[in-house]
């Protein structure tokens, strides 16, 4: 079967891509090890008759797949099937007020009420029989981490964990980049922004796009109606970078959409922490993939040196095999993602 596949590097390179990962999974442990204290260990599972889950109203993050009950480097784990999840939420600075999340439970709770356990944030619950709606407001500034906790007769019921983010703003130059002998397939603007903006919004981030004008570059070094993408950078792809760079906008990472890569079925190419990113096929949905490795987020299965179940959190933005429905980051990636700095 033909899988699309969005890569970094892949058999070409394995060395360089063995190397890149370590170093990026060494700096991923030691981001989370900033975040204070681990906020599950002394919660039970089976304390927890019923669970927060995700809102349609909650514009931020929900991660109810990470397990975070295991050591900060697996913080990709899956949860226990069957186990009531203790979900992590991330909220921005810029979005009092606009926080929702719902409380699930059997029989359905009657009489809720919340808490928290580190003064981070005033809340100001309403609930009904089904559902819960939290709203609250920050009294302790909002670079941290608290547990709330639902509560109904005096006994815990659920728990779920909010990380507070002061926000951040990237902007992304686009740049459609033909050859003098082929022309490329664009993306439009709005296909680009609606990828971008959810994804990213999860990790507190909102992300803006510059569109830069067309160009023609003569790149194709070769001759063989190709872009050379067999390492990073080839020749032709530093060509392109040369021609088509952007200093005048202030973007924070730039993207040549460039068609015909010389490496069948690879949809983009973008190192990890790199400003300069190609775009050959996949629409908005990969360049969302490989800005996230711009960023220096690693593939899902990269963590380690076992690759992964087939399917385990196949809607994960860094899951390798392409698909329209991979959009999520989970905890450890809005710590990272909020952490990394755009090189220059
Ligand atoms: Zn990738």
């Amino acid at each position: 079967m033909n899988e699309k596949i969005i890569a970094v590097y892949f058999r070409s390179l394995a060395g360089a891509l063995l190397c890149a990962a370590t170093i990026c999974a060494s700096r991923l442990s030691a981001q989370i090890q900033n975040v204070n204290g681990n906020p599950g260990k002394s919660v039970m599972l089976s304390d927890m008759p019923a669970c927060f889950e995700q809102d349609a109203g909650h514009p931020f993050g929900f991660d109810d797949y990470t397990n975070w009950s295991l050591s900060a480097d697996d913080y990709y784990s899956v949860r226990p099937v069957g186990k009531c999840t203790l979900p992590f939420a991330s909220v921005a600075d810029n979005g009092v007020g606009l926080t929702f999340f719902r409380l699930k439970s059997s029989p359905a709770p009657s009489t809720v009420s919340f808490s928290e356990d580190s003064g981070f944030m005033f809340l100001s619950p309403s609930s009904t029989l089904t559902s819960t709606t939290l709203s609250f407001y920050p009294t302790l500034g909002w670079d941290s981490m608290a547990n709330i906790d639902a509560e109904m007769n005096s006994k815990r019921i659920a728990r779920l964990c909010v990380k507070g983010f002061v926000h951040k703003s990237i902007k992304i130059g686009v740049r459609l980049v033909h050859e003098t002998s082929y022309n490329s397939n664009d993306i439009a603007d709005n296909e680009i922004l609606s990828a971008l903006m959810p994804v990213y919004l999860q990790a507190c981030i909102a992300v803006s796009i510059c569109r830069l004008p067309a160009k023609i570059v003569s790149f194709d070094l070769d001759h063989d109606g190709m872009l050379d993408i067999s390492n990073w950078t080839t020749s032709e792809m530093q060509a392109i970078i040369n021609e088509c760079d952007d200093n005048s906008n202030n973007c924070d990472y730039m993207i040549y959409i460039v068609s015909n890569p010389n490496c069948y079925g690879v949809l983009g190419i973008m190192d990890f922490n790199q400003r300069h990113g190609f775009i050959h096929g996949g629409g908005g949905t990969t360049i969302a993939h490989e800005l996230g490795h711009g960023q220096g987020l690693v593939h899902t299965y990269e963590r380690n040196s076992s690759p992964p179940e087939k399917g385990i959190d196949r809607f994960n933005l860094m899951n390798p095999t392409y698909s329209q429905n991979m959009t999520k980051l989970r905890f450890a990636q809005w710590i990272q993602l909020h952490n990394n700095q755009p090189n220059q």
